[in-house]
C-alpha cells in the first residue's frame, strides 16, 4: 500500500511539473510567436500549478488522515459559503473542460457547525469528479438544501455512472473503478476516501444514488452539532 501510495503520489507530480517546465523553457529562450500565445503557456502554468496545490492538499491530508492527526477547527458556517467559495475554485477548471455548473442553493438555510476548509475540500473533490466523469452530457449541478433538519449538500451528474458493487467500494483508499479512464482524467483514488473521512467527522452521512451511463448523485448531510 505504501509503495502504491508513493508511486502514485510520484506519477501525479510528475507530470503536471514536467509540462510547466517545458512551457517555462519555451518563454525563456523567446520561442514564443506572439505575445497572445506567451499568455495562453502564462495561464497554463497558473493553472498546473493550481492543481498541483490541490493535489498536494489532498495528499497532505490524506497522509494526516492515515496518521489519525487531522485536526478539525469547527465554527459556525453558512452553507452557500461553503457552496460558493467551492464552486470559485472549480470555475475555471470546469470552463476548460466544457462542462456547465448550474447551482441552487435554498434560501434561510440554517448555519452547520463544520470545519470551513475541510468541507470546501469536500465540495470541490465531489465536483472535480462529477467533472471527470462526465462524457457527452457535461451537465453537473450543485444543491444546497435543508432536510429532515439537516443540511444536503447534492453534486449531481449526467456521467458515465457505477454498478452497485463498485459503488460499494469507491470509498476505499486507492479504489479505481477503471484504471485506464483514472490515468485519462489524473486522481489517485484518494479523493473519495478523503471525503469519507471529512464527512465522518463531522457526524455526517454520504450517500450515493448511481446508474451506470446515466449519471451520479452524491449527498452530504451534515446533521449540525460534533463531537470535538
Ligand atoms: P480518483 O482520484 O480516481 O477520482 P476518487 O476516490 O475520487 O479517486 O474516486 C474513486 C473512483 O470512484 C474513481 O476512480 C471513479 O472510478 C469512481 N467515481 C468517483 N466519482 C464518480 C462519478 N461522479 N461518476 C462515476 N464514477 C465516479
Amino acid at each position: 500500500m505504501k509503495n502504491d501510495f508513493v508511486a502514485t503520489v510520484t506519477h501525479e507530480l510528475k507530470t503536471p511539473l514536467a509540462s510547466t517546465r517545458m512551457l517555462v523553457d519555451t518563454l525563456l529562450e523567446g520561442r514564443c510567436k506572439s505575445d497572445q500565445q506567451q499568455r495562453e503557456y502564462l495561464e497554463l502554468i497558473a493553472r498546473e500549478n493550481k492543481r498541483l496545490s490541490r493535489l498536494i492538499d489532498n495528499f497532505l491530508t490524506f497522509s494526516r488522515m492515515e496518521r489519525n492527526k487531522r485536526s478539525l477547527d469547527f465554527e459556525e458556517v453558512a452553507p452557500g459559503a461553503l457552496a460558493n467559495t467551492a464552486v470559485e475554485t472549480v470555475h475555471e477548471n470546469y470552463e476548460r473542460c466544457g462542462c456547465k455548473l448550474s447551482i441552487e442553493v435554498a434560501e434561510h438555510l440554517p448555519d452547520i457547525t463544520a470545519d470551513r476548509d475541510s468541507m470546501v475540500q469536500v465540495l470541490l473533490n465531489l465536483l472535480d469528479n462529477a467533472c471527470k466523469y462526465s462524457e457527452d452530457d457535461k451537465l453537473i449541478k450543485l444543491s444546497v438544501f435543508e432536510r429532515d433538519h439537516a443540511v444536503c449538500f447534492e453534486v449531481a451528474d449526467h456521467g458515465i455512472g457505477m454498478s452497485p458493487r463498485e459503488r460499494s467500494k469507491i470509498f476505499d483508499r486507492f479504489y479505481q473503478v477503471d484504471q485506464s479512464m483514472t490515468r485519462k482524467v489524473g486522481g489517485a483514488g484518494l479523493g473519495l476516501s478523503i471525503v469519507k473521512f471529512i464527512v465522518d467527522a463531522h457526524g455526517g452521512t454520504i450517500d450515493i444514488e448511481s446508474e451506470l451511463g446515466k449519471g451520479s448523485v452524491f449527498t452530504v448531510k451534515i446533521t449540525g452539532n460534533t463531537e470535538e
